[in-house]
């Protein structure tokens, strides 16, 4: 299988550093395909401009409604990551916890990459079709899993942990980014405690890591509700009222 790494980390010789070499040798071990996006390394650029048009002549630049990707008119960069992500059966992105969310390298990646007519703008959008999102659109059938290190502990993220669950703190990124253009998203690999990190603890890492990545194929996904196969009212997107009518927040979204 073609595995895509993104990694987010500025430091080769960081827990990141050695966490990303060890996946990549675990999964070449499995017989996988590796290609790693090393953001930092790859000099990225983080902010969508105007310039990632070429074909730009002086008109007013509309991030969100630019045809470049249509027209075959973006950066190159641009479209050598789509380009990798559609090789891809899998997607990784690792990246340390940083206030609460990605590294801006990385949420920069997203938001070139992710361009109109690619990952959004997709498919039909009628008062019976909602467009092909959230579980559909051009990366459907594919895996993707989150790699994370934080530096609190496990417990300061659990359900009534102060930092909040870490499970709606991933939500933006797991159902925003990941589901949105069609992946089925695994549940995250999270390693907390940073700063306790010695040889033993690494170890145990890794080898609880190597066994998600010998999963990776049989991991069911997290369940989120598909838009389109009647959940939702369309086009107001809003689940149906006898569908968990007491759950509210981001967990009405996963289904069971
Ligand atoms: C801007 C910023 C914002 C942050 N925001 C948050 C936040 O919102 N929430 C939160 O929880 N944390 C936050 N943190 C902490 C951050 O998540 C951790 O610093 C990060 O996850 C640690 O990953 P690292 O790769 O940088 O680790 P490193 O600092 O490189 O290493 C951590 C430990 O692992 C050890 N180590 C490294 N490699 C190995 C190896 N091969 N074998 C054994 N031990 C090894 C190191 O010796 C060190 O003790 C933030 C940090 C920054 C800089």
């Amino acid at each position: 299988m073609n595995i895509l790494l993104v990694y987010a980390h500025p430091e080769p010789q960081s827990l990141n550093g050695s966490l990303k070499n060890f996946v990549i040798k675990h999964l070449e071990g499995l017989g996988h395909f590796v290609q790693v996006s090393d953001l930092y390394a790859m000099q990225w650029k983080a902010t969508l401009d105007a310039s990632d048009c070429m074909a730009r002549q002086g008109i007013r630049f509309d991030p969100a409604l630019d045809h470049a990707f249509e027209s075959g008119t973006q950066s190159a960069d641009i479209a050598l990551e789509q380009a990798k992500l559609l090789w891809a059966d899998a997607l990784i992105l690792q990246f340390p916890l940083w206030w609460f969310s990605m590294p801006a390298i990385l949420k920069g990646w997203a938001e070139r990459v992710y361009a109109y007519g690619f990952a959004y703008g997709v498919g039909e959008h009628s008062d019976v079709r909602w467009g092909d999102r959230y579980g559909e659109g051009t990366l459907a059938g594919k895996r993707a899993m989150l790699m994370v290190t934080a530096g609190g502990w496990e417990s300061h993220y659990s359900p009534r942990g102060i930092n909040g669950p870490i499970d709606d703190l991933l939500f933006p990124i797991q159902h925003g980014i990941l589901h949105y253009p069609g992946f089925d998203v695994l549940p995250p690999f999270v390693l907390y405690q940073t700063s306790r990190i010695d040889e033993a603890k690494f170890a145990r890492a890794c080898e609880a890591l190597g066994q998600r990545l010998d999963d990776l194929w049989i991991t069911a996904p997290i369940p989120f509700r598909p838009q389109n196969a009647g959940d939702y009212d369309i086009p107001a997107l809003t689940l149906k009222a006898d569908i968990a009518p007491d759950q509210q927040g981001f967990a009405l979204h996963i289904g069971r």
